[in-house]
């Protein structure tokens, strides 16, 4: 259509048109002609453009040289819908631009100065993408029909991409082009206060690189920062467009998922994270290893404001990396004691070592063909007076967190050299080494002195060193190795598989023995099958590289078949002895070669935790105090309450929010066992909790205050009301 045709469309019969106004008494003088070389001029003068579409929005009309600028074949442009030509930018730091072009073209309404593309060159870069600011007016005949768009369009680019860029620092981060505090705080702020509007749930996950500082001293800045910008696109990778990532600075990583509460859900994209995170990264012509630790907080639970979240999530984070690195963890209320809990443990273990308090006991690794013991792992014991016994798993990374480690490590290497002197000469013994320790200088001379002063010959000492050993510098780990092999000791790569589980740290390093870790024989005989193909092919890999493998944490005769079925010719685990101390087994070893007999049950059941935890029990709307004793994914032992048939519907106040609905299954005296409607997932410390909590937005609406969830039960009262019915069952009192 020509240009002249549509300007008379604009004088005649529309309404609120630029056009309209120029139909008035000045261009009553103006005659057509006059009019037409005017806007030729306009439109050739290259200050602006004119368009126009029909009654369905199609483009009709489009200045000369706009089609010149988008350097694109007119018969491509005419008749399409200009909702499919052109869009807003979703990016546009300014807020106004919220409304979408296709939105208000729909709703017919005025464009006003609009930022767009061209679609079909939205995916050019550059100087090649070009960016308009387009104004519209919609075209309405008498009757108020809508007749069509006439409006002008100008090229901002230079402009607009300056502006982009200025937005672009001022929010996201130079380095790794993830959102900087400063965008990610804004973010958190708005999401939170919509999302209480609107009673919706978001969780925060903090992030932290372990061994960071590593790479950074050992191969330099340079790699610290391509190391981050690996980091930061394998976490783009796995979030994907779930939520928004940011770098708050250093190695901090922060992500915010909307509409996430799911804690089976999170646990197991937190676990994906630290999986893809650890992964070695290829640094100029090195290798870098690095791990990291989440923590993950839940609005509205967890926190209302962008404060108490943040809080949460650090603390959830702290307490994830204090719990042995490479691992996740929710907050819960009770986590702000931990922090406080850690430093006094690091205190008194410091005690216990001064005071000679600490114990190693030995585990016996037996061979299966003739059930004799060929060696035994020395296991650090602690039982404190105030605490009882505390776990290796729980110190060893505290003392992880200092130089304690070394002075625990050296004393674990002594003793256990001194202890094996007295067993029969084919008994070697193993000694955990941890990461720290190995990568320290004084870590030579400390075997070197311990087989010294014991006089024990170094092929009887085998080190127990894990995949984390391979931290950054590969340098410095080769010559350890080179200079324990040197001394003449053994080195087993322990809890293979839950690493970084690289085959080419098998190749270069000289291991004489992989230890199968635990948790591969946990599910063996489960109905994953993968862990028993696991388990098959890590000893036919070490037998190829003519190594020796243990497989270890066997507890039952399913297992014990299945792992010797596919060749395991050594083993370490309850189904022959657990750790003991030196006493008892040198009693045991007084006959001369020791040998065990495999006993233990016939099937492996997965894990009952062994509780005593007191837990609200409510039925009908009645609440009684119960104590759990046993708690596993699908259900739990409760005590305390008389009477209770089996078939009855309760549910378990499991405490901060956490209900599960569940059926009797067994009961008898005070003792009721319970299956859950739904299973527990893992809370990422070795313990279990509830998919989804009670929303305190659901108690507010009860009557509560809207806060966060207070640590404790719930009354009934504040619940559900006042009961109204008689209890049916008999509260009796548990004894601890
Ligand atoms: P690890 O070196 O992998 O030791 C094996 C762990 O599995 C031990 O746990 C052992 O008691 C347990 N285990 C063995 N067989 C079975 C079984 O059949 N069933 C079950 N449920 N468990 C079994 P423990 O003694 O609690 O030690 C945990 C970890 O603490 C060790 O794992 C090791 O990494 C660390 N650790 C212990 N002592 C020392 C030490 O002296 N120095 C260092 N650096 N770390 C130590
Ligand atoms: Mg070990
Ligand atoms: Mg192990």
């Amino acid at each position: 259509m020509a240009l002249g045709k549509l300007l008379q469309g604009f004088g005649s019969g529309a309404q609120d048109a630029p056009g309209a106004a120029m139909s008035g008494k000045q261009a009553a003088n103006i005659n057509s002609a006059d009019r037409m070389r005017i806007l030729d001029e306009f439109e050739q003068s290259g200050i602006g453009w004119v368009w126009a579409t029909d009654a369905d929005a199609n483009l009709i009309y489009l200045s000369q040289g706009a089609i010149e600028a988008l350097d694109i074949d007119p018969s491509n442009l005419f008749g399409q819908p200009i909702a499919s030509l052109f869009e807003s930018d979703p990016h546009n730091p300014d807020v106004r631009a919220d409304r979408p072009l296709k939105f208000q073209l729909r709703a017919h309404s005025k464009i006003n100065d609009i930022v767009v593309r061209f679609v079909p060159g939205a995916k050019l870069s550059g100087a090649h993408r070009r960016w308009w600011q387009m104004t519209g007016y919609p075209l309405l005949d008498s009757e108020g029909n809508f007749l069509g768009y006439r409006g002008s369009a100008k090229d901002i680019t230079v402009a607009y991409e300056r502006k982009l860029e200025d937005s672009r620092i001022a929010e996201y981060d130079s380095l790794t082009g993830l959102a900087n505090r400063f965008r990610m705080e804004r973010k958190l702020d708005s999401t939170l206060a919509a999302y209480k509007a609107a009673k919706r749930a978001c969780a925060l996950l903090m992030l932290d690189l372990d061994r960071f500082k590593h790479v950074n001293d050992t191969l330099g800045h340079q790699a610290g920062d391509d190391l981050l910008r690996q980091v930061a696109q394998r976490l783009r990778e796995v979030i994907g467009d779930r939520g928004e990532i940011g770098r708050l600075g250093g190695d901090e990583f922060q992500i915010i998922l909307p509409d996430l509460d799911d804690r089976g859900k999170l646990g197991e994209l937190a676990d994906k994270i630290i999986q893809v995170v650890s992964q070695p990264y290829p640094i100029e012509d090195k290798r870098a290893v690095i791990g990291t630790s989440v923590g993950v907080a839940i609005a509205p639970y967890d926190g209302l404001e962008r404060e108490e979240l943040v809080r949460a999530s650090d603390l959830a984070l702290y307490a994830a990396k204090n719990g042995g690195r490479g691992a996740f963890r929710f907050y819960s209320a009770d986590l702000c004691d931990e922090a406080k809990e850690r430093e006094e443990l690091e205190k008194d273990l410091r005690k216990a070592l001064e005071d000679d308090a600490l114990e190693l006991h030995y585990q016996p690794v037996v061979r299966t063909k003739d059930n004799m013991v060929v060696g035994c792992e020395a296991l650090m014991r602690w039982n404190d007076e105030q605490r009882g016994f505390v776990s290796p798993g729980t110190f060893i990374s505290v003392a992880e967190e200092s130089d304690l480690i070394l002075r625990l490590g050296e004393w674990a290497l002594k003793r256990a050299c001194l202890d094996a002197k007295e067993w029969p000469k084919s008994v070697r013994v193993a000694v955990n080494v941890s990461a720290v320790q190995f990568a320290d200088n004084g870590f030579l001379d400390a075997v070197t002195q311990a087989l010294d002063e014991s006089g024990l010959e170094p092929d009887r000492l085998e080190l127990e060193l894990t995949e984390s050993v391979f931290m950054g510098d590969s340098e410095s780990t080769d010559s350890t190795f080179k200079l324990l092999k040197g001394l003449g000791v053994r080195i087993a790569l322990d809890d293979f598989g839950t690493g970084y589980s690289s085959l080419s740290y098998l190749r270069s390093a000289p291991f004489d023995k992989i230890k199968v870790d635990k948790s591969f024989v946990d599910s063996c005989t489960q109905k994953d099958q993968n862990s028993a193909k696991i388990i098959t092919a890590i000893i036919g890999l070490s037998e190829a590289l003519g190594m020796e493998t243990t497989v270890e944490g066997v507890e039952a005769f399913d297992q014990f078949d299945l792992v010797v079925s596919k060749g395991a010719k050594l083993i370490q685990g309850w189904i022959y002895a657990r750790a003991m101390p030196q006493a008892t087994l040198l009693e045991r070893m007084a006959s001369g070669d020791m040998k065990i007999k495999p006993d233990g049950p016939d099937r492996h059941r997965p894990e009952r935790r062994s509780v005593f935890r007191r837990v609200g029990v409510i039925h009908d709307d009645h609440r009684y105090e119960g104590v759990m004793r046993d708690l596993s994914k699908t259900g739990a032992r409760i005590e305390g309450l008389l009477g209770v048939p089996k078939g009855t519907g309760l549910v378990l106040d499991l405490g901060g929010g956490q209900l599960a609905v569940s059926v009797v299954t067994r009961s008898s005296d005070a003792s009721i066992a319970v299956e859950f409607e739904a299973p527990l997932v893992s809370d990422g410390a070795g313990g279990l909790c509830t998919r989804h909590r009670v929303s305190p937005y659901a108690l507010a609406a009860a009557g509560m205050p809207l806060t966060t969830l207070p640590p404790g039960n719930y009354p009934l009262s504040q619940t559900v009301g006042e009961p109204t019915t008689k209890p049916q069952f008999m509260q009796v009192a548990v004894a601890r």
